[in-house]
């Protein structure tokens, strides 16, 4: 049996038979891995709880006929901030159901495991509701699909930008109504975002701009994806109850 290493994010997993879970993850060499732990829910696993989604885990495997089986994990990070915090964990298991829902097993992206390292990371430190939007857009910019921000995309026109459409890839001017309410400062968050100053946004844009931008983040992913997304309704229930 070909044994192989990856560091890899849990992204979630679920049941297999009595004892076990499938462990779906996001691996630095190999992109999206489903890969089984064997005896994982009994109480006495040598796994214990280091398979939990959000954990950054060292693990050997072996090739399986169907489905790789983990026959050791290290917990490397463990994010113990964002497990003790709501709104924290919320936003990862949001980042983590984006990235599940956004990209496919068997394609190496070892710039999208470095990008939700790093995010994850980031909301373990700060819990910066901006972390959400800045991956999202960074991801559409890896998927190649990144909205237009710095231009109408009827007219060209870069005056008046007002409102956005996501359909039609960007924002609008005020002579080509339609879509949704884009605020001037959103919009030009987003292009910051486009053009590497992430930290500049996460340390400058206030909290209601990171709010419409945390939404419209979701939404973007929810076009692209064409799926809904189950992450943002618990999370926002929880934050304004
Ligand atoms: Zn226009």
């Amino acid at each position: 049996m070909p044994l192989y290493r990856e560091k890899g994010v849990v992204l979630r997993s679920y049941k297999l038979g009595e004892a076990d879970r499938i462990i779906v993850l996001l691996t630095q060499g190999r992109g999206k891995v489903r890969a089984v732990a064997k005896g994982v829910r009994r109480t006495k696993s040598k796994f214990g709880s280091r398979l939990e989604a959000a954990s950054v885990v060292q693990l050997q495997l072996y090739e399986g006929r169907n489905l790789d089986i983990i026959t050791q994990a290290e917990r490397v990070e463990s994010f113990s901030e964002l497990r003790a915090d709501f709104g924290r964990y919320g936003r990862a298991a949001l980042l983590l159901e984006i990235v599940d829902s956004t990209i496919v097993e068997g394609e190496s992206n070892p710039a999208l495991f470095k990008m939700l390292t790093g995010a994850l990371r980031e909301l373990d430190r700060t819990g910066n509701n901006l972390v959400v939007p800045a991956f999202v857009a960074k991801l559409l910019v890896l998927e190649g699909v990144q909205p237009r921000v710095d231009s109408c995309v009827s007219c060209g026109s870069t005056e008046n930008l007002a409102t956005i459409q996501i359909h039609e890839g960007g924002v609008l001017c005020s002579n080509c109504p339609r879509g949704e309410r884009l605020s001037t400062a959103a919009r030009l968050a987003l292009v910051d975002i486009f053009a590497n100053r992430v930290r500049h946004v996460l340390e400058t844009t206030p909290p209601a701009i990171a709010q419409e931008l945390e939404t419209l983040a979701a939404r973007l992913v929810e076009q692209h994806t064409e799926r809904r997304l189950r992450a943002p309704s618990v999370l926002y229930e929880q934050l304004n109850p």
